[in-house]
């Protein structure tokens, strides 16, 4: 259809997202999509059967706009048994449609126009945009290769009077590096006497590897009464597709996430929510995923250790990185694109998460996924 509207974008440079083009090429060449972070087995019956439970229950109408009652207890339990933090049910946790949509909101409450916001790069790709749609500008600090470590010097050089935000997130997609105990120190002595508002995203906050202890910023007091926590039930319970996480933060801060939420969403799916408050009273759910994409995360890393690709550390997340130096010279989108049409293992670029497109040769793997899934990914990579 034509329309008579000559458009002036407002968005002029901004493409599609990498995780919408390379599921999407995946699907057309019939490739392995290890690209889009997304399990491909189920979840649990029990969390089917209580959505459906809720749903005859009549419980169909609209959840207040903070959430369910039940959910928003379920979490703030969860997160005290985990982090010591005790959140007011009330004032303090937000279900929200998923991390992407509370990340939007939480930029969009805090940032005004001409503010800054640092961001680490490899940064997770729904930021900047939001940040951009608001106004506000991103200023870059950098997770170095190999090790993606913070260089808190580095970050101390790019706060400035105009410094509205630092975002975190830990476990770290797409490098699968985590925020330490010591990370954490150094970001409260950074922001301490400033009103740096920092947004921390731990959706992953239940995967990491080898015995590590996710160093959640509810974990740290003088952080948590500073900080919007992400979380989201997507990556938890293997279901992306239902859309739900939550926020947490001191009830100032919620306050405000909350003016824009109510005329964002409003509210999320009821029954869902309900189901999700009775899934979590079994703590091994949560608990357990760490074992449980350990074995994947090994089971992967033999694959990838008998084809020319060079391992990075994974110590959080379902993501593996790998260089491909030994493979091709060929630059990381080309690489993953060649990858999907000839070898037929779909895989995500890193240099997609740097503004000015730094490419180190690395790709990103998704292992969240049944073990003949990467075996035959495995043997279709070890012909390369
Ligand atoms: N943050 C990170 C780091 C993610 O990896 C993702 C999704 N993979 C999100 C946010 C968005 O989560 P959701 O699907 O709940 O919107
Ligand atoms: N966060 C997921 C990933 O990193 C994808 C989410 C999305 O498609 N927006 O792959």
């Amino acid at each position: 259809m034509q329309t008579p509207i000559r458009i002036d974008s407002r968005f002029p440079h901004m493409g599609t997202t990498i995780f919408t083009v390379m599921s999407r090429l995946a699907a057309e060449c019939g490739a392995i999509n290890l690209s889009q972070g997304f399990p491909d087995f189920q979840a649990e019956p029990a969390l089917f059967d209580a959505v459906h439970r809720h749903m005859l229950a009549g419980r169909n109408q609209y959840a207040p706009m903070a959430g369910m009652p039940e959910l928003r207890q379920a979490i703030v339990d969860k997160v005290a048994a985990l982090y010591g933090a005790r959140f007011d049910v009330e004032s303090e946790v937000t279900v929200t449609a998923g991390a992407t949509q509370a990340i939007f909101t939480a930029i969009a409450a805090f940032v005004r126009p001409g503010d800054e916001v640092i961001v680490f790069e490899p940064v997770y790709d729904s930021y900047v945009p939001a940040i951009e749609t608001v106004g506000g500008t991103a200023v870059y600090a950098q997770l170095k290769f190999p090790d993606y470590a913070p260089d808190w010097e580095q970050v101390r050089r790019l706060v400035t009077p105009r410094t509205r935000m630092i975002i975190v997130n830990s476990p770290h997609n797409p490098t699968g590096s985590l925020v330490t105990a010591v990370d954490r120190e150094k970001l409260a002595e950074l922001v301490r006497g400033t009103d740096i508002v920092v947004l921390s995203d731990e959706v992953y906050e239940h995967i990491l590897f080898d015995g590590e202890r996710h160093a959640s910023l509810c974990g740290h007091p003088e952080l948590a009464a500073r900080s919007i926590v992400v979380s989201s039930f997507g990556k938890t319970y293997h279901i992306t597709g239902w859309k739900i996480g939550y926020v947490v933060g001191p009830a100032a801060l919620m306050a405000e996430f909350r003016k824009v939420h109510q005329f964002n969403v409003f509210t999320v799916h009821t029954p869902s929510q309900l189901a999700l408050a009775d899934y979590m009273q079994d703590a091994s759910r949560h608990l357990g995923l760490a074992a449980f994409y350990q074995e994947k995360r090994d089971f992967f890393r033999d694959l990838l250790a008998a084809t020319p690709f060079e391992l990075l550390p994974c110590r959080g997340t379902y993501f593996q990185l790998a260089s491909y130096k030994a493979v091709s010279d060929l630059p990381d989108r080309t690489f993953a694109e060649w990858m999907t049409r000839e070898v037929g293992v779909a895989v995500i670029p890193v240099s997609v998460f740097h503004a000015d497109g730094h490419d180190d040769r690395v790709v990103r793997f998704c292992f969240a996924k049944q073990e003949e899934t990467l075996r035959a990914a495995g043997e279709r990579l070890r012909r390369l």
